[in-house]
C-alpha cells in the first residue's frame, strides 16, 4: 500500500494534489483507495465541502473521518485544519468496506449487530478501524458486545473530539452516510494479502500500592478503600481542588485492573463530596494503582514497544493518541513520542477522546493511551530487520532519577507493609504457641456465630481442651518441660485445624485451648477430637514421658450467645475430667 496526504488549504491546492494522486494511480498498480479525514475544523459544511471534492474527483475512493482535538501527520502534531490521508492499495485482493451507524447508549447494539452480521457474512475481514463520538457515554456495554466479534478480527480506533477539550461537540462521517453528531464509523479491511498489527502503549508506570474501589457508578469514582476518592490524591500527592487539578492528576492518573490488563483512567474533576469524575467507566471491587508519567520513562516505553511495530515492517501506521497526552506534553513536545515512527512508514492520525483496541478477543476502552495500528500488504522482507530502539537506548544509558525515587518509595512501602503484617500477626497470636490468642479466638467464635445466625447453618462446633495433671509436670520436671508439653499440644492443634475446613485453633489461657469449626458434620468434629487426644497421648517427652488431655465438644444451638456455648463446652470438658480424664465428651 502507498500513502499520500493532503492538508486542505484551498480548493485549488487540494484539487491539484488529488490530481497528482490520480496520476500516480494511472501509472502504477492501484486498486482500492481509502481516505481518512481528520478535522479540527468543527464546521460540518467545511468538512462536507472536502468530502464533495473527493466524491467528484476520486469517485471510487472510500472515505471516513471525524472531528479531532488535533491531527498527526508524519508522526508529528500537524498544523492542518483538515487532513486527508489517502491510502492506495496495491493488491487486487485487498478489500475495504464502510459501515456507519447512529451511536448512543440507547442504540449502540444496532451498530455492533450490523458490524457482526457483516463480518460473519464476509470472512475476508481482518481488521475494524473505528471512529466514534463517545462523550458522556458509558463504553462498557459496547465493549462487552464487541468482544463477541469473530476472535481473530483486530479492532482499533479512537473517539472523535474537539480542539476545545471542554466542548462536547464532535462528529463522525463517511462516504454515502454524511456527518453525524452521535455516530460510529467502521472501516473494515481484509483480504489474503492484507496484514495488520495493533498495539497500545501508555508509558505511564503503576506504583505498587493498590487501592480497592469500594464505591463507583459509571465514570464517578466515589470511594477508594472506603474513603472519598479525592483524599488519595490529597494525602499522597498533595494535589488540591483548584484550576490545575486536571494538569496535576494527568501526571498521576490511575491504572484500573480489568481482565488482566492495566487501563489508564484520568481524574478530570472533583465533586463537592470529594468523589472523582474519571475519564471513563470505573468498576466497583476492581483494584487501581496510581501511575506516574515522566517524559523520559514514557519515551523509553515507546521506543521499546515500538520495536514490535518495526518488526511487523509496516507500510503505513495509523495513530490514535489521547488528547490528554497532548495536554501532558504540550504542543512543543508532543511530537517526540510519535515522530520516530515516520522512519518506519508514513505515520498519521489524530488526538482522540478515548482510544480503543481489542486484545486477546476483549475490546478495551483506554484513556491517556497511544494506540498504533500498523498495516502492510504482502509478506515482510526477511532480511530487513530494523533495530528500532537500539541506538536510542545507548544514548539513554543513565537510569532516570525518577526511577531511583520510585525504587526508594517501593522499597520503603514494602518494608512498612512487612512490618505491619508482623505487627498484625503478633497482635492476634500467642507468643509461646503461635496459635491465635484468646481475644482473636473469641472474635472468630463471634463471627462464626453471627454467620450461622444469618445463614441458619448450625454446623458450628467448639472443641475445648485442658492438659491433665499439668501442675505436676511443672512441679516435678520444671517449667521448661511444661512449656515443651504445651508447645507439643499446640502443634497437634495447629495441624488439626489445617486438616479440616473452617477451623481455627487458639490458646484460651494457661494450658487450656479452644478450636472453633464451621461447616463440619458432628462425626468429622468428633473424629478430629479423638485424633487429637490419641496423638497427644502417644507423644513422648524427654523427662515427662507421656501426658494426656481432656476434651469437651459442643455444637451451637439456634441464635446462641458466645457465653452460653462457651459455658456448655467448659461443662463438657469438666465432665471429661470427672469421668477420669484423657477422654472426649460431647454435650449437646
Ligand atoms: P487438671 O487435670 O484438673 O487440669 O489439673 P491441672 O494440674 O492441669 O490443673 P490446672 O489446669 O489448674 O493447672 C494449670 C497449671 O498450668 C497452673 C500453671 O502453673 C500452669 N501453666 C499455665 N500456663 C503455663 C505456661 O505457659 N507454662 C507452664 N510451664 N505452665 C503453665
Ligand atoms: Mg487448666
Ligand atoms: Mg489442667
Amino acid at each position: 500500500m502507498k500513502q499520500f496526504h493532503i492538508s486542505y488549504d484551498s480548493d485549488e491546492q487540494f484539487l491539484s494534489e488529488l490530481e497528482a494522486i490520480n496520476r500516480w494511480r494511472r501509472e502504477n498498480a492501484s486498486y482500492q483507495v481509502v481516505c481518512r479525514i481528520y478535522s479540527q475544523d468543527m464546521e460540518k459544511e467545511h468538512i462536507g465541502h472536502v468530502c464533495g471534492m473527493l466524491d467528484a474527483n476520486m469517485p471510487d475512493a472510500l472515505y471516513l473521518g471525524c472531528t479531532s482535538n488535533a491531527n498527526i501527520l508524519e508522526g508529528s502534531l500537524s498544523e492542518a485544519e483538515i487532513l486527508v490521508i489517502c491510502t492506495v492499495f496495491e493488491y487486487a485482493t485487498t478489500k475495504a468496506h464502510l459501515l456507519q451507524y447512529p451511536f448512543q447508549e440507547s442504540n449502540y447494539k444496532e451498530a455492533v449487530d450490523g458490524l457482526k452480521q457483516f463480518c460473519e457474512a464476509n470472512p475476508w475481514v481482518k481488521s475494524v478501524e473505528m471512529h466514534a463520538t463517545i462523550m458522556n457515554m458509558s463504553m462498557k456495554g459496547f465493549c462487552d458486545e464487541m468482544s463477541s466479534l469473530p476472535r481473530d478480527i483486530q479492532v482499533f480506533g479512537g473517539g472523535a473530539f474537539n480542539p476545545n477539550m471542554d466542548d462536547e461537540y464532535a462528529g463522525v462521517f463517511s462516504k454515502g452516510s454524511g456527518f453525524c453528531e452521535h455516530g460510529i464509523v467502521f472501516l473494515l479491511l481484509g483480504g489474503e494479502d492484507y496484514y495488520t498489527y495493533s498495539r497500545y502503549i501508555s508509558g505511564w508506570k503503576p506504583l505498587k500500592r493498590k487501592f480497592r474501589i469500594t464505591k463507583a457508578d459509571k465514570e464517578v469514582l466515589y470511594e477508594l478503600d472506603g474513603r472519598p476518592a479525592f483524599e488519595v490524591y490529597k494525602q499522597y500527592l498533595n494535589i488540591e481542588k483548584n484550576e490545575n487539578f486536571f494538569s496535576n492528576t494527568l501526571e498521576f492518573p490511575m491504572f484500573l485492573e480489568r481482565g488482566g490488563f492495566h487501563i489508564l483512567r484520568c481524574p478530570l474533576a472533583v465533586t463537592e463530596d470529594n468523589a472523582l469524575i474519571m475519564s471513563s467507566d470505573m468498576e466497583e471491587n476492581a483494584y487501581v494503582s496510581i501511575a506516574y508519567g515522566d517524559p523520559e520513562t514514557i519515551l523509553r516505553s515507546i521506543w521499546q514497544d515500538g520495536q514490535m511495530i518495526a518488526d511487523f515492517q509496516p507500510e503505513v501506521i495509523q495513530t490514535f493518541s489521547c488528547a490528554a497526552r497532548r495536554a501532558f506534553w504540550g504542543d512543543l513536545n508532543i511530537s517526540k513520542e510519535t515522530v520516530m515512527f515516520k522512519d518506519l512508514a508514513p505515520t498519521a492520525g489524530f488526538y482522540t477522546h478515548g482510544e480503543f483496541i481489542r486484545l486477546e478477543g476483549e475490546m478495551l476502552n483506554f484513556n491517556v493511551t497511544l494506540v498504533l495500528a500498523a498495516m502492510r500488504e504482502g509478506m515482510p522482507q526477511k532480511e530487513k530487520k530494523v533495530d528500532f530502539c537500539g541506538p536510542t537506548f545507548k544514548k539513554l544509558d543513565k537510569i532516570p532519577m525518577i526511577w531511583r525515587f520510585v525504587s526508594f518509595i517501593e522499597a520503603s512501602t514494602a518494608e512498612l507493609e512487612a512490618m505491619n503484617r508482623k505487627l498484625t500477626l503478633s497482635a492476634i497470636t500467642d507468643g509461646l504457641t503461635k496459635l491465635y490468642n484468646r481475644s482473636e479466638i473469641e472474635r472468630r467464635i463471634n463471627s462464626a456465630l453471627e454467620e450461622s445466625r444469618e445463614s441458619g447453618d448450625n454446623r458450628v462446633h467448639l472443641i475445648m481442651l485442658d492438659i491433665d495433671n499439668f501442675k505436676k509436670v511443672n512441679d516435678v520436671y520444671g517449667h521448661k518441660e511444661g512449656d515443651r508439653v504445651i508447645i507439643a499440644l499446640s502443634d497437634i492443634l495447629q495441624k488439626a485445624a489445617e486438616s479440616v475446613k473452617g477451623a481455627s485453633a487458639g490458646r484460651w489461657g494457661g494450658e487450656e485451648f479452644m478450636l472453633i469449626l464451621s461447616g463440619n458434620e458432628n462425626e468429622v468434629v468428633m473424629e478430629l477430637a479423638e485424633k487429637i487426644r490419641a496423638s497427644f497421648a502417644e507423644t513422648k517427652f524427654p523427662a515427662a514421658g507421656h501426658q494426656t488431655v481432656s476434651i469437651g465438644v459442643t455444637q451451637v444451638r439456634n441464635r446462641e450467645s458466645i457465653d452460653r456455648i462457651c459455658s456448655r463446652v467448659d461443662k463438657a470438658l469438666y465432665t471429661a475430667k470427672d469421668g477420669g480424664k484423657n477422654r472426649v465428651v460431647k454435650l449437646d
